[in-house]
């Protein structure tokens, strides 16, 4: 089993005004998580898939992959209170045999195959990779309603999943991570805390995450357009 993917679906709240996790919301009359683990066991470089759910969740959440048929899961395990701590935990249950892992938030269903194939290709070759985009808009830096400055834009990427690293180095840059208390956004910044070196692939416009109720809408109109 050469590189795994681990899921990450394992928030509670969410900012859409539902009582139900995000990753459980339906669009086109399935749940994010259906929809993103449906793309990814569909890679044919990832050999098995480990998903982190919410604690409480754990059960229905196997039983809704089975429902689904969803080939390569290796394991639904308990996440954590923060995403890295979900990562972590689901680490733990990535198969011995994995040299490499793929990381994926559950709610960024419009990723494809391909690019899921360029970023553990960059990281094979590289160590480390993640995905973005660069950034077009002007940025400004404001404190309490006031400008206080404008910040260069031109080397400003938003960072996107998937992320993949060698297994040695992702376990490496989570277990630094854990002693010395950091707690970062994404997986990628670990790394770059061992002066590891990340390579940027170029990701996808609709590859956005599902936040707000905005997010939503898009991705319910995208979804119906035939994604795009
Ligand atoms: O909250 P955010 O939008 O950053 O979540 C990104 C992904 O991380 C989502 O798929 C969410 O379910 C997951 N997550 C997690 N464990 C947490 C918090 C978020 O697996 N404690």
């Amino acid at each position: 089993m050469g590189t795994v993917a681990i899921v990450p679906a394992a928030g509670s709240g969410n900012r859409l005004g539902s009582r139900r996790p995000k990753q459980f919301l339906q669009v086109a009359g399935v749940s994010l998580v259906v929809l993103t683990l449906r793309v990814l066991s569909g890679v044919r470089e990832v050999g098995g898939i480990v998903v982190a759910a919410p604690p409480e969740a754990v059960e229905a959440t196997r039983r809704l992959l089975e429902r689904y048929r969803i080939p390569r899961i290796v394991g639904v395990v308990p996440g954590g209170r923060e995403r890295q701590e979900s990562v972590w935990l689901a680490l733990q249950a990535v198969p011995a045999s994995a040299s490499l892992v793929v990381i994926h938030d559950a709610v960024r269903p419009f990723i494809t195959r391909s690019l899921v194939a360029s970023v553990i290709r960059a990281a094979r070759r590289h160590g480390a990779a993640t995905c973005g985009l660069p950034v077009a808009e002007t940025i400004k830096q404001v404190r309490d309603g006031q400008v206080e400055g404008t910040v260069e834009r031109e080397r400003l990427w938003l960072v996107q999943t998937p992320q993949a690293f060698q297994r040695s180095l992702l376990c490496e840059a989570h277990e630094k991570a854990r002693s010395d208390g950091f707690t970062g956004t994404d997986d990628a910044v670990l790394v770059e805390r061992l002066g590891v070196t990340v390579r940027m692939v170029p990701g996808l416009p609709e590859n956005f995450k599902i936040t707000t109720p905005g997010d939503l809408a898009r991705a319910r109109t995208f979804a119906a357009r035939g994604r795009g």
